[in-house]
């Protein structure tokens, strides 16, 4: 599927002077991965044609003391900066623009919206490979014979020049080839090459190398019939192909959304086009990608932060090309170039990691959005636990949502029940009841599952006699007691310390104090030696393949106790679990953010959906201290609707988002003072700027104050709708960036925050 073009002549020396001189007196405005919000002008290289200057195009640029990948958003006749001044860039690195002009919008609009260097979004958006100037297209030196050559060589040469001989014979034959592809032919080296080439000979060129699209066809295998609502689903979709459309696909988990997903896509892949499809970790979800990879026949790429350079830059080129029929891929890749793109698939749309966390703060899922309406295409956002974002949108457009309410194959959802810790002992955090249905189920050769939201051995050591526990020194935090390490480790910057045993206070021996998924681990064993358990967390899963293999285990039911986090929720289809135990619900019911009563009910939910998928209806415990929370309340009695319902009622009495919009303005420095100083220099910047409709609340110490040495403070934008925050934006963080208190100070803007800290 190689098909070559472009040939471009080595330079010949001083003879190839060439006559087109359009570049000249052209500005270029160019783009630069730096911390700086705004282009840098440059001179237009002179001798450049100025087509081959177009916005997206990358080219060398001297920075500094460097020499820089940049990339060309504007070609202007004028510039601030005097022209003796201004440097000139170099010739551009490919012929063509790495980004077509819609891609280069969208990034250009998400620097604007988001507040962040365009130069900075835009290499995030390349391969590493191309951030460091790596040809678009591949590159390779190919030899020919000359005129010359051709005409005269095997005359001249005499009989007894074998080898000479064999590779001028050779070209004759095959026209142009690589040096490999000689040596592979006629047992010849490139030594001989250069004989031949420095007697006038063959000579050699550079030519680009593409895999080029074959959107004929995707051979698609036959897929499973559907049932009515997932009919309807596939029909919606598909009718609305070619224009944009949001659709929220809400199904219960096990109620086939991926099925929807797949015969969506091969209706895509039927016209000709390509289909991206956004999941939370690919390393987590091995189970959907087989299932991809079993029904298309068709080139996949898969884009994930496992890759190597090189994996990243030909899963970039070939989505690029439209040699990859489904690019599938991380938060990031919302920003891979597609051919012809077809239709966006985001999975579990609520899923947090959707939204980056630091730097280039985007949500992919609302730039999936925003992508989908400037291509006019269809998006799907699939979950069995939507975004009260998603909700909110299909409370105004009704006839966006698709709902698939039953399972799969008539599979019986699970029941849920609490049990109160406060009435039950237990051993190690499982209450009694939780231990007899373990048996009760384990006995009739089901799996069970525990999930607890806390990997390591116990969130605290802590000394009985005098009260002293263990904090990291750079945090406001506990420190998390790891089985077989000699080592405490903090969760939140990473800092090791050495495990005691006496306390240092009272020298009374100390002891770990609360539960990790380790010391369940450790209490199971105990408790149920005959049932093989695996742990699933990070800590666990930590090598290459570890957690494939370890769901292969579990799929044929040697394992029958699964212990895990978070990791255990994602995607995962456990046919044979018909036990849930949530060990603890109790993280997140009286936190500050307002987010994290949403998240917490998506994580019970999800997680209670991983039981009796089959035809086996599932149990989930939850353990909880407080059984009257109207959320596990809501939850229990109407499931997540029920709790969507409340909790949107809720953010729009209180002013939250969906129904207001809000921006956090971060800071954090070693000195204890100047976050707070920055902030509140940051507010009185705010009112000299009077604009209207944004409320400013803080300065606040961040809920966690100090963090890897450093302390943390706060500002939270509040606004009714995003155009008076966007307005403040646009003329506050100029003013930000020339205060002097910001010296002082790290400080990030994040639009849309996920989280509140
Ligand atoms: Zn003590
Ligand atoms: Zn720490």
């Amino acid at each position: 599927m190689r098909r070559r073009r472009g040939s471009t002549p080595l330079p010949q020396g001083e003879g190839s002077a060439r006559e087109a001189r359009a570049g000249e007196g052209v500005i270029l405005a160019i783009a630069i991965d730096a911390p700086l919000r705004r282009l840098f002008d440059y001179q237009a290289p002179a001798g450049v044609e100025a087509a081959a200057l177009r916005p997206g195009t990358r080219t060398w640029v001297p920075f500094g003391r460097r020499r820089v990948v940049g990339v060309i958003i504007e070609c202007r006749d004028t510039s601030s900066i005097p022209s003796a001044k201004l440097r000139n860039a170099h010739a551009p690195i490919d012929p063509e623009p790495t980004f077509d002009p819609g891609l280069l919008e969208l990034l250009r609009w998400s620097a604007d919206y988001y507040r962040h260097p365009v130069g900075e979004v835009i290499a995030a958006a390349m391969p590493a490979a191309l951030r460091q100037g790596t040809a678009v297209t591949p590159e390779e030196t190919l030899w020919r014979l000359t005129t010359f050559g051709r005409e005269q060589a095997l005359e001249q040469l005499g009989k007894r020049a074998v080898r000479l001989r064999s590779l001028i014979t050779a070209l004759h034959e095959t026209a142009e080839a690589t040096a490999q592809t000689l040596a592979d032919a006629t047992g010849n080296g490139s030594d001989v090459l250069r004989t031949l080439e420095a007697r006038g000979y063959v000579e050699r060129f550079i030519q680009a190398a593409t895999r080029t699209e074959d959107l004929s066809h995707g051979a698609v295998r036959p897929a499973p019939t559907l049932n009515d609502a997932q009919r309807h689903a596939v029909t919606s979709v598909c009718e609305s192909l070619g224009r944009f459309a949001t659709w929220l696909l809400h199904g219960v988990t096990g109620s086939g959304k991926t099925e929807v997903y797949l015969q969506a896509i091969a209706e895509v892949l039927g016209r000709g086009q390509q289909a991206l499809v956004l999941v939370p970790e690919i390393a987590l979800t091995p189970q959907l990608i087989a299932r991809f990879r079993d029904r298309f026949d068709a080139p996949l790429a898969i884009v994930h932060s496992g890759l190597s350079d090189g994996e990243r830059l030909t899963a970039w080129r070939d989505a690029r090309s439209g040699a990859a029929r489904i690019v599938i891929g991380t938060r990031s890749a919302i920003f891979a170039p597609l051919a012809k793109p077809g239709l966006i698939v985001i999975d579990e749309e609520h899923d947090v990691s959707f939204k980056q966390q630091e730097g280039f703060r985007y949500s992919a899922r609302d730039l999936a959005i925003v992508r989908a309406q400037r291509l006019g295409i269809p998006i799907v956002l699939g979950s069995a636990t939507p975004s009260l974002e998603s909700l909110a949108r299909t409370r105004r457009q009704p006839e966006t949502l698709l709902l698939l309410p039953q399972r799969a194959a008539d599979a019986q959802p699970p029941r849920l029940s609490l049990i109160d810790l406060r009435k039950h002992a237990g051993a190690q955090g499982i209450a009694t009841p939780a231990l007899l249905a373990m048996r009760r189920h384990l006995d009739a050769g089901n799996q069970v599952l525990l999930f607890l939201n806390r990997r390591g051995y116990a969130p605290v050591l802590f000394c009985p006699s005098c009260g002293w526990s263990a904090h990291c020194a750079r945090c406001d935090a506990h420190v998390t007691v790891h089985r077989g390490s000699s080592d405490l480790l903090c969760h939140h910057c990473g800092t090791q310390q050495r495990a005691i045993e006496k306390c240092p206070t009272c020298s009374e021996l100390v002891k770990p104090v609360g539960q990790g998924t380790e010391r369940i681990e450790e209490t199971i064993e105990q408790l149920f030696p005959g049932s093989p358990l695996a742990r699933i967390d990070r800590d666990s899963m930590r090598r290459k393949g570890e957690l494939e293999a370890t769901l292969a285990r579990i799929d044929s039911n040697e394992i029958r106790i699964l212990v895990g986090t978070q990791m255990l929720t994602k995607g995962h289809h456990f046919p044979n679990v018909t036990l849930v135990v949530v060990l603890n619900a109790d993280q997140g019911l009286f936190s500050t953010d307002f987010r994290a009563s949403e998240r917490l009910a998506q994580t019970i939910v999800q997680v209670a959906g991983r039981a009796g998928r089959a035809e086996r209806a599932g149990e989930v415990l939850i353990q909880t201290e407080y059984p009257d929370h109207p959320l596990l309340t809501l939850l229990l009695h109407g499931g997540y609707d029920a709790f969507a319902a409340g909790a949107l009622q809720e953010r729009e009495q209180s002013g939250w988002p969906p129904y207001t919009r809000i921006a956090l303005l971060r800071a954090e420095a070693t000195q204890r003072d100047a976050p707070r100083r920055f902030l509140e220099a940051a507010v009185s910047a705010a009112r000299e700027l009077s604009v209207r409709g944004v409320k400013l609340l803080g300065p606040a110490p961040a809920p966690m104050e100090r963090r890897a040495g450093r302390h943390r403070a706060q500002l939270l934008l509040h606004a009714a709708t995003h155009q008076p925050l966007q307005r403040l934006l646009g003329v506050w963080i100029p003013a930000l960036e020339a205060l002097p208190e910001a010296r002082h100070v790290r400080w990030s803007i994040d639009v849309d925050p996920a989280e509140l800290f």
